[in-house]
């Protein structure tokens, strides 16, 4: 039946994915309703991911070249943090985005119906909020509803101590003793952030590496670098219990041998991953599968069992990134709004925006060979980079995988300061089915960060001659 609202396309949940789709399917002419059940829109991106994070990650580099330029010369002050000062600028950077968003639903007459959105029915969803409780009905529905920090039993989550990454993003003060647990990204970056602000940090990770899903020597670099600044970094090592004791957290590690020790911390940040919210929306009801641990499948077109019910984004699966929701996104509103369109990217970029940053694209060197695929590398040094030097950190490294057979680019990795830039390049190489003939014979500006990937072509076809 109709609900109190209708629309054609009716969008769950407004972040990255979500107002991306709802703004694609309005301008291609369809009424369009977007549920959000935060007052502001943008969802964990905006308001508690990719941009906040930026912004103190920028904060974390200016204080560290500093620093380091003392070794060159030039000797700054000891920085003055003003932390409410430092969080106003980047609640404001925050705020700037969001609102640009209102103003995006208003041109489009996008409607925003605020509140908790679940399914009662394969065509209704029941709303929730502040405003009272409304029914919104479909034609087509896309589910939007994005992931949230898993939680461990064995944490006192409730204490004010213990923060997940959208407490670390608050900035509420600078703790003296920090544990990141978990040395993903996101753990990595924040990690970045709180030493850069003066924090002593300890990394635990239950890998035998840190970021886990990238090439283990494209982490080395940075994992050397954190190793000279951080207190320490614990490898192969779990936490298996954690006391809230009145001087601090107290957390019990065991390693891979079986031995425990115990250590205090002012603060313990939790980044041991992300769950998708698709147990929440009451699928059920629409006849939409959730698996166990809350995504729903989708087919190429970002369809759902339900031929009229898409989902995108963190909900459907990994990996959990914005750019990977918005692409989403935009299938199922094309999809939705009877065009023909379907999920056909090849790769999905992955950046680590740490100190230095880590990216890479398409094949790693560790799934080609899980999945016995043969390639051949070109790898390029930063050490013989004009640039990299002349910026002061030369650790960093290009690696280009190729298909053997024909040349082709299926794979690039970049560790180095804006690696996260340069990785689009090879993204496009990679899309374009570009080999190391088409890299190698692109001129490149000199001298730039970007020529590493021309110079670690020509290393692969051997035609570089000398490193500078
Ligand atoms: P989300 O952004 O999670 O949005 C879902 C929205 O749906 C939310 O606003 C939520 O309130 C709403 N919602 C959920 N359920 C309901 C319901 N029942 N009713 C109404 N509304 C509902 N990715 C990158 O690509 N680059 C980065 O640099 C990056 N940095 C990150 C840093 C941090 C600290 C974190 C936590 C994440 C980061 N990510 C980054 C990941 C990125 O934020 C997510 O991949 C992205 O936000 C996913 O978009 P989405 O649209 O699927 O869902």
């Amino acid at each position: 039946g109709a609900g109190e609202h209708h629309a054609e396309v009716v969008v769950l949940g407004a972040g990255p994915g979500g107002y991306t789709a709802a703004y694609r399917a309005a301008d291609l002419g369809k009424s369009v309703i977007l549920i959000e059940r935060n007052p502001v829109l943008g969802g964990v991106c905006l308001n508690v991911g990719c941009i906040p994070s930026k912004a103190l990650l920028h904060a974390a580099r200016v204080i560290t070249e500093a620093e380091e330029m003392g070794a060159h010369g030039i000797t700054f002050a000891k920085p003055k943090v003003d932390l409410d000062s430092l969080r106003g600028w980047k609640d404001g950077v925050v705020k700037q985005l969001t609102g640009g968003l209102d103003g995006l639903a208003r041109a489009r007459k996008v409607k925003v119906v605020r509140g908790t959105g679940t399914f009662s029915g394969p065509n209704m969803i029941a709303v929730t909020g502040a405003d009272g409780d409304t029914t919104v009905s479909f034609d087509h529905c896309i589910i939007a509803a994005g992931s949230e920090p898993v939680e461990l039993p064995f944490i006192p989550h409730d204490d004010p101590r213990v923060m997940d990454s959208t407490g670390a993003l608050e900035l509420a003060d600078i703790p003296k003793r920090m544990l990141v647990l978990g040395g993903g990204i996101i753990g990595l970056e924040m990690a970045c952030v709180y030493d850069a602000l003066g924090s002593k940090i300890t990394v635990v990770e239950f890998m035998d590496q840190l970021m886990p899903g990238a090439d283990k020597d494209m982490v080395r670099p940075l994992q050397k670098r954190v190793e000279g600044r951080y207190e320490k970094i614990m490898l192969k090592t779990k936490v298996t219990g954690m006391e809230a004791q009145k001087k601090g957290l107290k957390v019990t590690f065991e390693d891979a041998k079986g031995e425990v020790t115990t250590d205090t911390f002012d603060r313990v940040l939790v980044s041991v991953g992300r769950r998708p919210n698709g147990k929440l929306i009451n699928a059920e009801a629409a006849g939409v599968a959730v698996d166990e641990r809350g995504f729903i499948a989708v087919d190429h077109q970002q369809r759902t069992g339900q031929p009229h019910i898409f989902a995108i984004g963190d909900v459907v699966g990994q990996p959990m990134l914005a750019h990977k929701a918005v692409h989403e996104g935009k299938v199922a509103a094309e999809v939705a709004a009877g065009h023909k369109r379907a999920f056909d990217a090849q790769v999905i970029p992955s950046v680590a925006y740490t100190d230095p940053e880590v990216a890479w694209v398409g094949l790693t060197e560790t799934q080609a060979r899980e999945k016995g695929l043969k390639v051949e590398k070109g790898v390029f040094p930063w050490a013989a980079s004009g640039r990299a030097l002349s910026n002061g950190r030369s650790e960093g490294m290009t690696k280009l995988l190729f298909n053997p057979e024909d040349d082709r680019v299926v794979g690039a990795a970049i560790v180095g300061t804006n690696a996260g830039e340069l990785i689009a390049e090879a993204a496009l190489a990679i899309e374009m089915g570009a080999d190391a003939v088409d890299l190698g014979h692109t001129i490149h500006p000199h001298p730039t960060l970007s020529e590493t990937i021309n110079f670690a072509a020509e290393m692969f076809e051997g035609t570089i001659t000398d490193l500078m």
